[in-house]
């Protein structure tokens, strides 16, 4: 079975993210990009399950700039078989990445899709739940353990208060929490192999997909800092602050 991967092409998670001068957004220019971490876990699980024998092919996907090459060039060099990029320079919103990677899985045909489970950049949380809803597919969000085996497969889910396992069957949408699994770095040798595996080149017009934002950013503002703590010297005094000056009790 094929495994479909759409990883996006966001701020690195070590750069302190600055906001716009104008509020328009954040700064983008000049700052160190990297491979969404979520879709890092993803590639490193879909690797994985090819290692294991259940999948033969791994194929990477991005919508974004000319840059996202390399984004996918990453995941190519981890191990996967081939990318396609579909170039869009403009900001891209859930809807419409769940739309054009519907139409790559009619023609590609993948029996799973393994995508994260929130780009770092917006913390949208969408695209998965609405990749299943287009294709009428089942989903298991948020897994932190996934077992195949004929045609069905087994996710454990993190959810509040806990895990949840439930059954699917193939074919699935599923989405990566952190504890899924520690994703590989890629050695050299693969680094200079990932050169040489393709990548196709596409546009959201090839699939039909008008890109209009459905979404208009009114306002981006820094988060406010937070006030230092204060240390009690006993229980007693933490009730009192608690119900004098917070007002909980
Ligand atoms: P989001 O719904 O934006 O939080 O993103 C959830 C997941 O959808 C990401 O971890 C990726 O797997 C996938 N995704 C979102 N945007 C893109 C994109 N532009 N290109 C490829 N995959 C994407």
């Amino acid at each position: 079975m094929k495994i479909l991967v759409p990883v996006k092409r966001v701020v690195d998670y070590n750069v302190k993210v600055r906001v716009k001068s104008d509020g328009s957004g954040v700064e983008l220019t000049n700052v160190k990009m990297a491979m969404n971490p979520f879709d890092e876990i993803s590639v490193e699980e879909a690797l994985r399950l090819r290692e294991a024998g259940i999948a033969s092919e791994v194929i990477i996907v991005s919508i974004g700039p000319l840059k996202a090459q390399e984004t996918i060039r990453t995941a190519l060099a981890m191990g996967a078989d081939r990318g396609i990029l579909v170039q869009h320079d403009e900001l891209v919103e859930p809807l419409a990445v769940a739309k054009i990677l519907k139409q790559i899985i009619d023609e590609e045909k993948p029996e799973l899709v393994i995508a994260g489970k929130q780009a770092i950049d917006d913390d949208n949380n969408q695209t998965g739940q609405m990749l299943a809803a287009l294709l009428g597919w089942p989903q298991g969000t948020f897994a932190s353990v996934l077992a195949i085996a004929d045609g069905e497969m087994d996710v454990t889910r993190e959810v509040d208060g806990g895990l949840q396992t439930i059954k699917l069957k193939l074919p699935a949408v599923v989405t990566t929490d952190l504890r899924l699994n520690e994703p590989r770095y890629a050695s050299l040798p693969n680094i200079m192999k990932a050169k040489k595996k393709p990548i196709e080149m596409k546009t959201p017009e090839d699939y039909g997909v008008d890109m209009t934002p459905r979404l208009t950013v009114l306002k981006t503002i820094e988060p406010t800092g937070r006030n230092a703590g204060v240390k009690v010297a006993d229980v007693a005094e933490l009730v009192a602050k608690l119900r004098d000056e917070a007002g909980v009790l």
